[in-house]
């Protein structure tokens, strides 16, 4: 089964991504991640894109979707979960095509609803939670890039609601909900 988590910085798309590799035996494909690795590594590419992701803007199409292309290749275990990929219609597009060269299809698109409101207050609160961890904090966990990254959002993504909606793909959870209750929905889902 391969499914697409969608929505808005902060929504948890990460966490239960997460859970579901831990109970499901799924593969997490995270663009964000593969980004920030490129980041630190200080590969060629990782350099060209730090800055951009800092400012909480997107990268390029073809960057992303190079990313995804290659991870497909190998072993497909209990399927594969988006997390953060696609963002725009032309990556909705070449997931299609790439599903489609390798002999796999989209299953489900799970949007994670949440209010507006409480993203800002969950990722100033991850920024905050990492800092007394003594772990990196993300350089565009701020509110001055998290504007960005909602703006991005709404401008480019989230059309993507719309566009599986009408392919019959779509199905809604409430992200507001506690990270179990949300863990649950969403199983029901896939199991559904
Ligand atoms: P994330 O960890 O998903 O919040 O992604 C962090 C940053 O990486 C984003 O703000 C973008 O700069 C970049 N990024 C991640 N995934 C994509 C994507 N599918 N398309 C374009 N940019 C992306």
């Amino acid at each position: 089964m391969n499914i697409i988590l969608l929505g808005p910085p902060g929504a948890g798309k990460g966490t239960q991504a997460t859970h579901l590799v831990d109970s499901r035996d799924m593969i997490q494909l995270s663009t964000g991640d593969m980004l920030r690795e490129a980041k630190t590594s200080g590969t060629e590419m990782g350099q060209k894109v730090a800055a951009i992701m800092d400012r909480g803007e997107l990268v390029t199409d073809e960057i992303v979707i190079g990313l995804i292309r290659e991870k497909l290749q190998g072993d497909k275990k209990g399927g594969f979960i988006f997390d953060g990929f696609p963002r725009t219609l032309a990556q909705a597009d070449a997931l299609e095509k790439l599903l489609e060269e390798c002999g796999e299809t989209l299953d489900a698109v799970i949007e994670l609803r949440v209010r507006d409101e409480a993203l800002v207050a969950r990722i100033v609160g991850r920024a905050e939670e990492a800092k007394a961890a003594g772990q990196p904090v993300r350089a565009d966990d701020n509110e001055e890039s998290l504007k960005i990254r909602l703006m991005e959002y709404y401008k480019k993504t989230s059309p993507l609601i719309g566009y599986y909606y009408a392919k019959g793909l779509l199905k809604r959870i409430d992200g507001m909900a506690d990270i179990k209750v949300v863990q649950a929905a969403l199983g029901a889902l896939l199991d559904g």
